[in-house]
């Protein structure tokens, strides 16, 4: 995120979104959000305090009774007409999200797409709070179950997608009946101000939608607040480890998606074209700035040396300009302070011995001299050992490990902390089989690099990249945002005269 400095008229500044309206901030604390290709100050986002999140809060609350009560295809009806103005609105979402995180158009157009099918996904509400019925039990009574809303609940979400992850919660949230105070980034918060203008015109009563923006101070404020009965985040893990002890800590219900090292395994039988334009797309697309981005390329035997020499023309020959452009492949990350933090990395690599292929340091695109570009970047010889090998870069950086074996392979992705997602490329069945079910990871693709699941199925990883029980959205999704209860009943006619001591059982 930019600085954060009192309040002066620079340029216009955000307003949170609460109650059905813009409310501008009181806390008179702003941070800068920036153009990453030019790298000017665009907006300034106010960061709430307490008192703008309880606003968020009461709002919320005070819209839950009537719309929790809303029947189910009554609320379907508002996101169906949500989901048209999306599609209506498609290219200036994707502009709003590449103006201010950097990512090329197109790619910022398949966000807004992957955003759209949740909400089409949530437009089937009706059928997926269905429930399970069981008629005579025993003895005159039938039992079923029904899934509740929560309540209040909260969404904060990273600066790589500020529309899709956004879009992973509250589509769901509000379908189920809740009622949602989202936190959106603070570096390209715009797109969350859209989307709640959006559902507006969509016919969403006013205050089930929220729009508080903000940093830690508006976090802790959400995770202590009484009236919030859950919280949705995603973001990197430390502080995702943080959301899920303090808001469990708390009684809320939490899911905490964190950071990710994704390798891609390249077996010696495998299309090599095809691996390597996977790996060019996956680690280099979005800058590397996906939690789903290929980080590791591990590569099997005899096939490294040619992967590497593969490899390098591509990375040095990515196109890298404003996002945009219509050429472009990749943009500039989405600070200056992010892009430090990755060169940071590469000077690591160096230093750990790892062979620097190609150094994207001092990438410069002519007439953006101001924009926060960095070229791509590929290691050979990475070792495990190292930190570029251990920590999420988060940047255009791909680490390439040898191993020698298929076996090695699958050990070395199992011992990492993080376990997102995970790719291996190979012409073999067996092999393919062998490594869907042995791999310790969340959401494996076989030939495919980036296996982010639809909208019907759930996204989440394992170990240090998820906090929760629940995976994000899908009939996951439904689950984190309801609660189950279980119904038995009977009628006069049926209830036998007199007490009973003994543990009821069908009769
Ligand atoms: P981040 O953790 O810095 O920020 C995420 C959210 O947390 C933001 O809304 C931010 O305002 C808030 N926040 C930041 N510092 C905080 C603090 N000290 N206390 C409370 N709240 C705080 O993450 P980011 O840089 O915006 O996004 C990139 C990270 O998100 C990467 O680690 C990436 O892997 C991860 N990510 C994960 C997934 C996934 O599905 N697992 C998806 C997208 C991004």
């Amino acid at each position: 995120m930019g600085e954060t400095h009192r309040s002066e008229a620079r340029v216009a500044a955000l307003t949170h979104y609460i109650g059905g309206k813009r409310v501008e901030g009181r806390s008179e604390r702003f941070g800068d959000v920036f153009n990453p290709a030019t790298g000017a100050v665009s907006t300034r986002v106010p960061l709430a305090g307490a008192p703008e999140v309880d606003a968020a809060v009461a709002a919320a609350k005070a819209a839950f009774p009537e719309w929790s009560e809303t029947a189910p295809i009554k609320r379907a009806r508002v996101l169906f007409k949500f989901k048209q103005l999306l599609d209506e609105h498609h290219d200036e979402l994707a502009e709003i999200i590449t103006r201010e995180h950097g990512k090329v158009f197109s790619d910022a157009k398949g966000e807004v797409m992957r955003g759209i099918e949740i909400v089409e996904f949530a437009c089937g509400i009706p059928n997926l709070l269905k429930t399970d019925f069981t008629d005579q039990i025993g003895g005159g009574i039938d039992n079923w179950n029904l899934r509740q809303p929560l309540g209040v609940v909260a969404g904060i979400t990273p600066f790589n997608f500020p529309m899709m992850v956004p879009c992973w919660m509250f589509p769901i949230a509000i379908a189920t009946g809740n009622t949602f105070v989202l936190k959106p980034s603070e570096r390209d918060p715009s797109a969350s101000i859209r989307l709640a203008e959006l559902l507006k015109e969509a016919g969403l009563p006013d205050g089930v939608f929220n729009v508080v923006h903000g940093d830690k101070t508006a976090v802790d404020a959400l995770l202590a607040h009484k009236d919030v009965e859950a919280l949705s985040f995603v973001g990197s893990t430390p502080i995702a480890e943080y959301i899920y002890t303090e808001g469990t800590k708390h009684g809320k219900r939490v899911q905490a998606l964190g950071g990710a090292k994704n390798h891609l395994v390249v077996m010696p039988d495998a299309d090599l074209d095809q691996a390597v334009d996977a790996l060019v797309g996956a680690a280099y697309g979005s800058a590397g700035e996906r939690c789903m981005a290929i980080s590791v390329a591990v590569a099997v035997g005899h096939i490294a040396d040619e992967l590497i020499e593969r490899l390098t023309p591509r990375v040095k020959s990515l196109v890298i300009k404003n996002g945009m452009e219509s050429d472009a492949e990749m943009g500039p990350l989405v600070t200056a302070a992010h892009r430090a933090k990755v060169e940071g990395y590469i000077e690591a690599g160096v230093k750990s011995g790892a062979t620097l292929v190609v150094d994207g340091r001092g990438h410069e695109v002519e007439g953006h001299e101001n924009g926060f570009f960095l070229g791509g970047t590929l290691f050979d010889n990475v070792k495990t050992d190292s930190t570029i090998y251990k920590e999420e870069i988060f940047g255009p950086v791909l680490s390439v490990v040898r191993v020698p074996d298929f076996a090695s392979a699958v050990e070395l992705i199992n011992k990492h902390e993080f376990a997102n997602g995970v790719s291996c490329y190979t012409t073999d069945g067996g092999v393919a089989r062998a490594f869907s079910r042995q791999i310790r990871v969340g959401m494996v693709g076989i030939n495919v690099p980036i296996p982010v699941p639809m909208a019907w199925h759930s996204f989440g990883g394992w170990k240090r990249s998820l906090f929760g029980d629940h995976h994000a959205y899908g009939e996951e999704g439904v689950r984190f945002y309801t609660r189950y209860k279980s119904v038995m009943q009977r009628w006069p006619d049926s209830i036998a005269k007199g007490a009973e001591f003994t543990m009821p059982v069908a009769k």
